[in-house]
């Protein structure tokens, strides 16, 4: 089976959360990886849909196991990948996306070298500090901290395979959708690509000595 993980990661309020649910929708070759985390539940979340969300306790003793393919601390609070969701997403014949901050991408790529590693880029500055005071009524404090992370993780875009302009989310969806099924396609992700080369180089040496 020819999955591989693919991670998507923004800075918050980029808009990535909303292209990975449409990209589920669409696609039923994509699965997502359910994170663990120590931040309480948002309104209309649930656990073990959103996220699985754990006691800081709970966090550190899965840490301390070696459940997690990678973690981090985002905006104070612990996140973390299972390996075990990874392996089930995969093992159902789906790729595995991942919505995670870009410690954790680096991480994982660490840990999973054939990840696929997409940033989603706000179209500018201006649009982003309006999606950060909207989705969040914040105190000036805490927006200065989601600016802060915000910073770190656009300073981190070059470690990306990808970039893919958040302008329009019908054009990003179909570009992220696209980038998958190119990169189902690179040589060494095709399993049996030498063999079938092979043979055709054998065939045509074959009539070659025969000419
Ligand atoms: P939120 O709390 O708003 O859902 O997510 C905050 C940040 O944590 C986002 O940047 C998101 O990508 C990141 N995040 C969510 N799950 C994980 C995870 O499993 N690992 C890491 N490293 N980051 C995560």
């Amino acid at each position: 089976m020819n999955v591989f993980p693919v991670i998507l990661s923004a800075p918050s309020g980029g808009g990535k959360t909303t292209i990975a649910r449409e990209l589920m929708k669409r696609r039923a070759d994509v699965g997502y990886s359910v994170s663990c985390t120590t931040r309480s539940p948002r309104v209309g979340e649930v656990d073990g849909r959103d996220y699985y969300f754990l006691t800081t306790a709970e966090f550190l003793t899965r840490q301390q196991r070696g459940d997690f393919a990678e973690s981090a601390a985002v905006h104070g609070d612990l996140y973390g990948t299972l390996r075990s969701e990874v392996a089930r997403v995969l093992e159902k014949g789906q790729h595995v996306l991942m919505d995670i901050d870009v410690q954790g991408a680096a991480q994982f790529r660490g840990a999973f070298p054939q990840s696929v590693l997409i940033y989603v880029l706000p179209p500018s500055g201006e649009v982003l500090l309006e999606r950060l005071r909207n989705r969040h009524t914040e105190t000036p404090d805490t927006l200065k901290k989601r600016l802060l992370s915000a910073l770190a993780e656009l300073r981190a875009v070059p470690m990306y395979h990808y970039v893919v302009l958040n302008d329009d989310l019908e054009r990003a969806v179909a570009n992220v959708s696209r980038i998958i099924d190119a990169e189902g396609l690179r040589r060494e992700r095709l399993g049996n690509v030498e063999r079938d080369v092979r043979e055709i180089i054998e065939r045509l040496e074959k009539e070659m000595d025969d000419i």
